[in-house]
């Protein structure tokens, strides 16, 4: 629910519905899940997409991972996901944990590995979507352009 201050202009009272939306949509994107909230996603993707057979010891974000999305350790059980996720849409950090919980079952990427994944019905777009960040942070910045 957005409340209005009495007594705005209908103008006035959109742009101020416009701001508090956008703050209210900036919120959302950053609250990040904690660990604990990952490992239970992972639990609930991995029942829904692969009948429960990836079971994962540990899932956990992880800064120092800034040239992968995701990893895992399969004689270990571990998942980690690269903070740099946070933020981004449910589906692709889904897309990741999806992806890191079927190499638990299959290793490489093989044809094998990627029958597997096509049980999580956005695969494809959340690839196209990460395949989208990294082309935009190899762009030139535009000149006065703020960049962070
Ligand atoms: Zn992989």
């Amino acid at each position: 629910m957005v409340l209005i201050p009495a007594r705005m202009s209908e103008a006035e009272e959109q742009r101020w519905v416009n701001v508090m939306l956008d703050k209210l949509a900036a919120q959302e994107s950053r609250r990040a899940l904690g660990d604990t909230e990952l490992a239970e996603r992972a639990e609930r993707l991995s029942a829904q997409y692969f009948n429960g057979r990836a079971r994962p010891h540990s899932v956990r974000w992880v800064t120092n991972q800034n040239t992968r999305w995701g990893s895992c350790t399969p004689s270990e059980g571990s998942i980690r996901l690269s903070h740099r996720l946070q933020g981004m849409p449910e589906y692709v950090v889904d897309y990741v944990l999806c992806h890191e919980l079927a190499h638990l079952l299959v290793p490489g990427h093989g044809p094998g590995f990627w029958r597997l994944l096509e049980a999580y019905p956005k695969t494809e777009r959340a690839r196209g979507y990460l395949e989208g960040v990294v082309a935009a942070e190899r762009l030139p910045h535009l000149p006065g352009a703020h960049n962070g």
